[in-house]
């Protein structure tokens, strides 16, 4: 039987419902969450991924303000901007979009970011946090994903879980999390030898690499529940994931589509997380008064 397709943009709907109803007992109490996203350069998938990021923001009755610097910028002046947006209590929630230019390096300007603000969960605070097991902002596509494996009852707990990719931004918070909730995880990079031998190992499986078709119907284990982060432009100009989707599809027990799986519900977790940070400040706030 093919297996059955999670759909991440009905998920979302369900999720950003949910949380719609905490911003609106915000803005009852004054506070309107602000998202602020840094966006550097002329990168033209960047603008795309942040004209989603704030429309989604406003559908949800997140107010978002969008800080472009040009191409030339320096990390001062990113660090300069970011520590502006530190100090302003009307923002909530700071993104910095990546990738930045060639000639930056993300990671000054990422710690740069007041953890409180930190809305996609990259600064070393943060990620300290998960890595104890007391994650306060979790990166929004792993945390996608632990809802959409909450969402369909699949319980990590004592399975074993393979991620394919082991970036900081998705790979290695992944495996954090899956690992939190009990599963056993193996973190697969390029250097891995015989990466099929440790997929189909995978009650759960997800695919965060940036290569069309890596993971093929052999590599799976059958039942198994397939995570496809990757995005990838074909020469048609279609986009696709990791995963050899239709062939895949027969073998696993449920699979997400690109697009339309993952990539929706990590804005839905940036926009979650933007909502708990606002909630965060009124509740700072409102100990301050005290
Ligand atoms: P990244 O920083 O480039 O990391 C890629 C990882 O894949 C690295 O750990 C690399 O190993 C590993 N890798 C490369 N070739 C491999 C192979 N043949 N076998 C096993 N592992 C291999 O990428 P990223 O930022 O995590 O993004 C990965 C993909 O997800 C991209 O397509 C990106 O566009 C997409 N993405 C999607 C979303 C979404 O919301 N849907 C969010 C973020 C990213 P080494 O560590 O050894 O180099």
């Amino acid at each position: 039987m093919a297996a059955k397709i999670i759909d991440g943009v009905a998920l979302s709907q369900t999720v950003r419902a949910a949380w719609r109803a905490r911003a609106r007992a915000l803005e009852a109490r004054g506070v309107r969450p602000v998202l602020a996203v840094v966006l550097t350069g002329e990168h033209p998938a960047s603008r795309v991924y942040v004209r989603n990021k704030t429309n989604a923001a406003h559908e949800l009755g997140l107010r978002s303000t969008v800080i472009e610097l040009p191409e030339s910028a320096s990390e001062h002046e990113l660090i300069d901007r970011v520590a502006a947006l530190n100090g302003d209590p009307a923002v909530h929630g700071i993104l910095l979009q990546l990738p930045l230019p060639k000639h930056l390096a993300a990671r000054g300007v990422l710690e740069a970011i007041a953890p409180e603000k930190d809305v996609d969960g990259l600064h070393p605070y943060n990620l300290g946090l998960l890595t104890a097991g007391h994650p306060r902002f979790a990166p929004c596509t792993p945390a996608g994903i632990m809802q959409m494996l909450a969402a369909e009852g699949i319980d990590p707990w004592a399975k074993r879980a393979v991620i394919v990719g082991a970036s900081t931004i998705v790979g290695k918070p992944m495996a954090l999390l899956l690992l939190q909730q009990g599963a056993t995880v193996t973190l697969c990079n390029s250097k891995t030898r015989d990466l099929g031998a440790c997929t189909r190992e995978a009650e759960i499986l997800v695919a965060a690499v940036g290569k069309a078709n890596l993971i093929t119907a052999d590599m799976v284990r059958p039942g198994a529940a397939v995570f496809d982060v990757g995005i990838n432009r074909l020469p048609d100009g279609k986009l696709c994931g990791d995963v050899a989707f239709a062939a895949v599809r027969e073998v696993a027990g449920w699979i997400t589509p690109v697009p339309g799986g993952v990539g929706p519900m990590t804005v839905t977790m940036l926009l979650v997380n933007t909502i708990r940070a606002a909630e965060h400040a009124l509740a700072h706030r409102d100990t301050e008064r005290v």
